[in-house]
């Protein structure tokens, strides 16, 4: 019998060297990535390594998922709009941060979404809101959102997730075509962005 407890909790561990936020770890160690990844990929859910989950589309390496959070500076109770929802994995991730009920995500795919639906009900994490849809549009029913991140890449931040991001809030996307980089964005009092740089990545591009 494979222990994925024990594997889980070691990934944990190795992503202290990049990451050094407890709770974020702590994440990392309580949502069962072996759970949301294909069957035949599932003994591979604990490498730091990408994977592919159907649809021509990739769950981020364990690390990145960690990095995104630590970024996005997460806290109990902030509203969080999430777009490319995949798997499921990393909306659970943030859900432990942030709690399940404040989770809500955008997905292209509809068979990406309803399988999504099915793992994180299985897991534990159904309170998460899946919605299929453009999640360059955003998801204006649940606005204003205190986070708002993409897992797939944009030419740069669609004006209606700026939109339905409150002032003082943050966005974080892999930006560019072709060379990404991740971008944080924290929007001003006049609806502008103060950007930074968190180095170069490489997602799938938004559809
Ligand atoms: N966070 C995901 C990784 C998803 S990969 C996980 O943990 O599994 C990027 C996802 O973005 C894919 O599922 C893709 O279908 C989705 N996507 C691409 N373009 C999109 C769009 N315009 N709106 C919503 N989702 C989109």
């Amino acid at each position: 019998m494979v222990d994925w407890d024990r594997q889980r909790s070691r990934l944990s561990d190795r992503l202290r060297e990049r990451v050094a936020d407890e709770d974020v770890l702590a994440a990392i160690a309580s949502v069962p990535r072996h759970q949301f990844v294909p069957d035949d990929k599932r003994h591979d859910a604990y490498a730091d390594r990408p994977l592919p989950i159907g649809s021509g589309q990739t769950i981020s390496a364990p690390h990145m998922v960690a990095i995104m959070a630590e970024v996005l500076d997460l806290s109990p109770g902030d509203r969080v709009l999430e777009v490319g929802t995949g798997c499921g994995y990393h909306a659970a991730v943030t859900a432990e941060l942030v709690g399940t009920e404040n989770v809500y995500s955008v997905e292209y795919h509809a068979s990406l979404a309803d399988e999504a639906r099915e793992t994180l009900e299985a897991t534990g994490y159904g309170d998460i809101s899946v919605r299929v849809g453009d999640g360059k549009n955003g998801w204006p029913d649940h606005a204003p959102y205190d986070r708002t991140y993409l897992t797939c890449a944009a030419p740069d931040f669609p004006a209606p997730l700026v939109e339905q991001t409150r002032e003082g809030g943050v966005l974080l996307a892999p930006i560019g075509d072709g060379q990404q980089r991740l971008i944080r964005a924290e929007k001003q009092a006049d609806g502008t962005l103060d950007s930074e740089d968190h180095g170069g990545v490489r997602f799938v591009p938004l559809q």
